[in-house]
């Protein structure tokens, strides 16, 4: 008799079939929103190894999960993550294997991604002019990633993104440039507004809140949107744009709350198990990983995610006229 595997429900019956993998914390940007500019990082010891993600890779495959994010921190800085990724990507049970990405080193990784087989790229771009887009990565040259997407493009990946976090004072007066330099190579774009996760000191993150509405109605006199029926599994509420063929997002946690359909979780590059984004419920893999028998290793974690599951907090708070109550920055978080 065949027994069919074990799939992850959360207490409000959601199914969790996504899981957003941090393969490292550090990251060549300092962007305002993300990090503080002066950051301490974990130390290498506490980072999941090539093998401890593998095997975190393969409980959740095993358990039904169906899509794999690999985020940070940069991951493209990680030095084996090209391996990495070809080894998850032939787990047997994964469907699609997507990476987030600066894009800074891109130009030289596109193809290497894709022969790993890695199906979608999302890159994180607000900004075409160089010097705003220095100020808000803090170290970041726009020109290499320009010029990594351009490459990127070259290789036909399921689907390329990008996406936005939309700033009032900071980029708010480009959100037109932005999604035309996406339309117009037929790439999706995405606006974010902006999560309080970990106390920065560049700006007051209520006074450049823009909300998605606000978003469109900038938008509005260039663009004929209507919104598109696909269920995406995502948290991006999709427009089409008339005239062209990718389409315009927009992720709310503010404005829009899409909790009710959360279909993931998260692993930190320490392995911390995250059960939401604006929540600290978790799980430490990692000591349980590194105390186990290794005979019993994968059993144990696989048992410690789905006993995980009845933690998952049915939605997130976030009140940007209060002082952030998830303290971890979003590239200790995994994005
Ligand atoms: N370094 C990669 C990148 O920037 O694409 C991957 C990690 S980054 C943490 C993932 C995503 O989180 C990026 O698109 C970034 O814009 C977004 N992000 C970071 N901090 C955020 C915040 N406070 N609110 C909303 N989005 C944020
Ligand atoms: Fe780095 Fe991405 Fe955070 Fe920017 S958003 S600092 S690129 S991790």
């Amino acid at each position: 008799m065949t027994h069919s595997p074990t799939l992850l429900e959360d207490g409000f019956g959601r199914r969790v079939d996504y899981l957003r993998l941090s393969v490292t914390d550090r990251c060549d940007f300092r962007c305002t929103y993300c990090m503080a500019e002066d950051m301490t990082f974990l130390p290498r010891k506490d980072v999941l190894s090539f093998e401890e993600i593998q095997l975190v890779a393969e409980a959740f495959t095993s358990l039904g999960v169906k899509k794999i994010r690999i985020t940070g921190g940069e991951p493209l800085i990680r030095r084996d993550i090209v391996p990495l990724l070809s080894k998850i990507r032939k787990m047997p049970r994964l469907e699609e294997l997507s990476i987030t990405t600066n894009a800074s080193h891109l130009a030289q990784y596109a193809k290497e991604l894709k022969d790993a087989g890695v199906d979608r790229i999302n890159i994180s771009l607000d900004s075409l002019k160089a010097e705003r887009f220095k100020t808000l990565t803090r170290h970041g040259n726009l020109q290499h990633v320009l010029d990594g997407i351009e490459e990127a493009r070259k290789y036909n990946f399921k689907a390329l993104k990008l996406n936005s976090v939309a700033l009032k004072n900071f980029n708010f007066d480009e959100v037109r440039d932005l999604s035309r330099y996406a339309l117009e190579r037929d790439i999706d774009i995405s606006f974010i507004e902006e999560m309080p996760l970990g106390e920065i000191t560049s700006h007051a993150r209520n006074i450049e809140f823009v909300s998605s509405a606000e978003l469109r109605q900038a938008l509005a006199p260039e663009f004929q949107l209507s919104p598109c029926s696909d269920i995406t599994g995502g948290p991006s509420k999709y427009w089409q744009a008339e005239g062209y063929r990718s389409r315009i997002g927009f992720i709310s946690p503010h404005s829009e709350n899409f909790c009710a359909s959360c279909n993931r979780v998260r692993l930190t590059a320490s392995g911390r198990l995250l059960l939401c984004l604006g929540n600290e419920h978790s799980v430490d893999l990692r000591t349980l990983i590194r105390e186990s028998e290794p005979d019993q290793t994968l059993s144990l974690v696989k048992q410690a995610i789905v006993d995980a599951m009845t933690i998952k907090p049915e939605k997130h708070h976030f009140d940007l006229n209060e002082a952030p109550q998830v303290l971890r920055f979003m590239n200790a978080t995994g994005g």
